[in-house]
């Protein structure tokens, strides 16, 4: 239950690191004992892999088991209307069904704080009056959002998606104080507000705001904080089973990992847990509930690890927000390297007009060398190469073999930000 006036929204937040580690080996150990016996998906993994549910199963066996992905959800229940196998509870303690992209059908138990410890790590308690401009139709969205914004005390305007200037009048009318929604939507409005004679922040009582959907770019939340006095938050939200599975307190040093939720970072073509640091696919096994028998369903989306404590004092590991899908991402020497990841150290050169990387390999060895083309102003180039490859180590854990300056020009107006010139015959 929410601890009203505490500083976090329930004492798992807080728990010693080793003790939440044991919890959740034995939750995981019941998980998938439970779900072996109730979801046949879950079983045909494991016997697949000739691997029995056992009391002593913890989160570094997990590896062992293949990785499911959407499409598999898809073709399971395409085959196999309408859960394909996936619901290992009774399906009269199903609450509700969601429709999702697929479609995949979505359902779900009653009683869970999905998104509670997100929103109460954003701030939001009872006294808030705050809009949800999520949808409500179709998908879990909205009815989510709501509930867990409900346990932290706060009133709901339920707004769902729509008509801007109906939202503009409402948040003025009913003065509300929190805002759920998109970075890209909240500044839209803000902006339709300005266009409209409205002076944001003096006119409006928004003062806490809430995101997911996409993550939030550094100088959009320097806009919102600075400009407009708001407070910023952002989660990492996961339709299937449901749920916050990361979220950013007031630290904003990475999201915390939710407890009900395990979460590897792996290689996404082994699928082989990665160090703390390393960049892979985000995997979650759902430990909440026994509805989904749904063990290692890959996210497609990457980012690593961080496990140094957190000045918050919430004890839970972190992950370092979304650094891209997948497929964006090209393995030199074992590690992923990320285009978004690496945009991200360059964009803080100012002196660099634009990049690439180009991956080939010589004598049976990766080669990363990054290509960089100069804005027209007078620059020390070989401290500048200095510095950008101690900030690409640094940032994504592998250094160029080379920077190279070309002309003006010579980095093609379509191009990949990786190019990965590597044959493998
Ligand atoms: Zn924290």
């Amino acid at each position: 239950m929410a601890v009203e006036q505490g500083r976090y929204f329930d004492d798992a937040e807080s728990i010693p690191p080793q003790r939440r580690e044991e919890i959740q080996n034995s939750k995981l150990a019941e998980t998938i004992e439970y779900a072996y016996n109730h979801s046949r998906v879950v079983k045909n993994l494991l016997d697949f892999v000739s691997i029995k549910p056992s009391p002593f199963f913890k989160i570094s066996d997990l590896e062992h088991l293949p990785i499911t992905r959407k499409t598999d959800l898809i073709e399971l229940q395409k085959t196999n209307l309408p859960f394909g196998g996936l619901l290992a509870g009774p399906a009269e303690d199903i609450e509700r069904i969601f429709i999702s992209p697929g479609p995949i059908y979505e359902f779900q138990p009653a009683g869970n704080h999905w998104f509670a410890r997100s929103f109460y790590a954003a701030g939001f308690r009872k006294g808030d009056i705050v809009v949800n401009t999520f949808t409500y139709h179709m998908s879990p969205a909205g009815l989510l959002f709501h509930e867990g914004l409900r346990q932290c005390g706060a009133t709901v305007v339920v707004m769902g998606t729509g008509n801007t200037d109906a939202l503009i009048q409402a948040m003025l009318d009913i003065k509300v104080t929190g805002f759920l929604g998109t970075p890209t939507f909240l500044m839209s409005v803000i902006k339709r507000a300005e266009e409209m004679g409205y002076t944001f922040s003096k006119d409006f009582a928004l003062k806490k705001t809430w995101f997911t959907g996409e993550m939030l770019p550094a100088s959009l939340r320097q806009t919102f904080e600075e400009t407009y006095k708001l407070s910023t938050s952002q989660a990492y939200a996961v339709t299937e089973p449901g749920g916050a599975i990361a979220y950013e307190c007031e630290a904003k040093s990475g999201l915390h990992l939710d407890d009900d939720y395990i979460v590897e970072i792996v290689d996404a073509h082994t699928g082989k847990q990665l160090q703390p640091g390393e960049v892979g696919e985000i995997v979650v096994t759902p430990l909440q509930h026994k509805a989904w028998g749904l063990v290692r369903f890959g996210t497609g989306d990457m980012s690593s690890l961080i496990t140094e404590p957190c000045t918050c004092g919430r004890t839970s590991n972190r992950i370092a927000g979304v650094l891209g899908r997948t497929g964006d991402a090209v393995k030199v020497r074992g590690m992923f390297i990320v285009a978004k990841q690496a945009s991200q150290v360059i964009s803080s050169f100012a002196n660099v007009k634009k990049f690439q990387i180009i991956v080939s390999r010589q004598d049976d060895r990766d080669e990363m060398a990054l290509l960089l083309e100069l804005k027209d102003e007078p620059v020390d180039r070989a401290k500048l190469a200095d510095e950008i490859s101690a900030k690409f180590q640094n940032i994504c854990r592998l250094k160029p073999d080379s920077v190279q300056y070309v002309e003006p020009g010579t980095i093609p107006e379509l191009y990949k930000t990786i190019e990965d010139q590597r044959k493998w015959d």
